[in-house]
């Protein structure tokens, strides 16, 4: 605490923690395009070629300087620029706009007008299109500028390193940022999957989305940012501040020295496992301390495909990242399919509302060959490797389907568990254990189904953090059901990539954590830190509390 009593306390706005770390610095703003007003009244007849023409050279200006920028970048940031410099340049709304100029519409009025229609029609597509909007509304201010001769509107080049705050960032604002001069990022909107979440993470810029009030926090103020509890604090006491930010660089200090194999400080063993989608990721993975995979995603090796994959090819790719981990674990999901993740060849019925319709291990009611097809080829990889690997099914709800999921895999060697994502199974995970041999709690769509909030709603990103104590409270449940049974209980969703959240989970008896590679060593330092007895102190208080914002600062006070 400060000696000297602040004029008025600073103000603590929370939102949903994306990319970890903590910075103190002025605050920064994206700029807006400012209304610009179209000339009313139509073009002479006359002056509409030149019309067109201005049109033609504004959007080629556009799109040549978004390749410009992707040649200077790498990565993730590079492959973003350049699908927006393609679609600056896509005959559909360029025709759409060209027509309307031709028709005597003035040049700024028909990008706007054409970019509207685009919009309206990507929103009804919903899905992958839909988040296409954000790129075209970000294109057409890019234009609109270049056709009134105003500076491109978007991220300003600070003169020192900032917290840039903006409602949302268009990919191409993000992809572009220098991380030395933007050292922090906080949006109004946006969720934990958007572009702006994406780039953050990969430019390992600390990120908090979907921030209450941050509208109000202007240019020049210095904020704190705080990456890992998901808060943007305006004006703090700059030595706690400071005090702050040097903690977290002792955090990510030992995190980089962090080498495994994961433990609490007094030997409780937990292991930590890395979350893959392909071989290619399995062999990354194993440049990190993970000791297997916890949860790889079968059926993103499938999203691009017409026709079902045959039980060779199937074979092959589940054999690359089977090879990666030969002395490892491996758990094997079956195809989760539906919802966000249709697959084409899975025979998805059309439905209302798919989060809540025939998804995951759903499918395999209709189409079981499908599941004993991808059964039978993990066990062909199976028996080329030394690993033996575990498999599980997701979207489980009933016993039932455990019962009839583990006979099916046990008739082809393979060791069977189930994930804990719809709040009926975290219940009745006495139920299921008798059936199975292992569980694995997928935290991302056990917040959807328990606060019957959309995952992928950046309004209701609040509702679905992991750190709801009623979600926390299911995951108690099944780790009791899991240690009574005598069988272990993992966290393969989001939650066991927070350093923090991780601690409480393995107070509340979590026996393996598993995460996208990138968090490993940030959760692995931490758990090395913090007791046995400090998680479990932890994970009583969180369960004690009434809101996601109490149940991190209970955990905070215990570790
Ligand atoms: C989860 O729901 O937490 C999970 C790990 O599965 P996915 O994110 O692939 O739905
Ligand atoms: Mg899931």
């Amino acid at each position: 605490m400060s000696t000297t009593s602040p004029v008025a306390s600073p103000t603590v706005l929370r939102g949903v923690p994306v990319v970890p770390g903590v910075q103190y610095a002025p605050v920064i703003r994206a700029g807006r395009l400012p209304d610009i007003q179209a000339p009313a009244g139509d073009l002479d007849e006359a002056d509409r070629p030149a019309e067109a023409g201005r049109f033609a050279a504004a959007a080629t200006a556009v799109a040549d300087r978004l390749r410009a920028r992707a040649a200077h970048a790498t990565g993730a940031a590079s492959e973003v620029l350049a699908a927006t410099a393609t679609l600056a340049q896509d005959r559909a709304w360029l025709g759409a706009a060209e027509k309307r100029i031709a028709a005597g519409t003035p040049a700024v009025r028909a990008v706007a007008e054409a970019v509207d229609q685009f919009v309206e029609l990507f929103t009804q597509l919903g899905g992958l299109m839909a988040e296409r909007v954000i790129d075209l509304r970000d294109i057409r201010d890019r234009v609109i500028a270049e056709l009134s001769g105003l500076p491109e509107p978007g991220v300003p080049l600070p003169d020192v390193p900032s917290i840039l705050c903006a409602e949302d960032l268009a990919p191409a604002d993000t992809a572009g940022l220098d991380p030395q001069l933007v050292v922090g990022i906080a949006t109004t909107l946006g969720g934990p999957t958007s572009h702006t979440a994406i780039i953050a993470r990969q430019l390992g810029i600390p990120c908090v989305v979907a921030v209450t009030g941050l509208d109000a926090v202007a240019a020049g103020v210095m904020a704190l940012l705080d990456g890992t509890a998901g808060t943007l604090t305006a004006d703090p006491d700059a030595s706690q501040a400071a005090e702050a930010v040097a903690a977290a660089q002792r955090d990510a200090l030992a995190a980089r020295q962090w080498a495994g194999p994961g433990a609490t400080a007094d030997g409780h063993a937990v292991a930590i496992l890395a979350n893959v989608q392909d071989g290619a990721a399995a062999r990354a993975a194993r440049e990190t301390p993970a000791e297997g995979i916890g949860l790889f995603r079968t059926e993103l090796c499938f999203l691009n495909r017409d026709s079902e994959p045959t039980v060779e090819e199937q074979a092959a790719i589940y054999g690359e990242v089977l090879e990666a981990f030969q002395l490892g674990k491996v758990v094997v999901r079956t195809l989760d399919a539906g919802s966000d993740k249709p697959l084409k060849f899975a025979g998805h019925p059309e439905e209302a509302n798919p989060a809540l319709g025939v998804r995951g291990i759903r499918i395999a009611q209709a189409n079981p060959g499908l599941l004993d097809r991808q059964l039978e080829a993990v066990a062909a990889a199976a028996g080329t490797t030394t690993t033996a690997p575990w498999v599980m099914a997701p979207m489980i709800a009933t016993a039932d389907e455990a019962k009839s999921f583990a006979a099916q895999s046990r008739s082809y060697g393979l060791t069977p568990g189930v994930m804990i994502e719809v709040p009926a199974a975290a219940l009745l995970a006495d139920k299921l254990l008798e059936h199975v041999d292992f569980l694995s709690i997928g935290t991302n769509d056990l917040a959807q189904y328990t606060m019957a909030a959309d995952r992928m709603s950046a309004d209701l990103a609040g509702l679905t953090d992991p750190w709801q104590p009623a979600v926390l409270t299911l995951v108690a449940l099944t780790a009791r059901a899991g240690a009574r049974a005598g069988k272990p209980v993992g966290v393969c969703g989001e939650a066991a990539a927070d350093p923090l959240l991780a601690a409480v989970l393995v107070g509340l008896g979590v026996t393996s954590l598993s995460m996208a590679p990138a968090a490993i060593p940030a959760v692995g330092a931490r758990l090395a830190r913090v007791t046995l007895e400090q998680c479990r102190g932890a994970a009583e208080a969180v369960l004690g509390t009434g809101s996601a914002a109490e149940a991190r600062e209970a955990a905070l006070a215990h570790l």
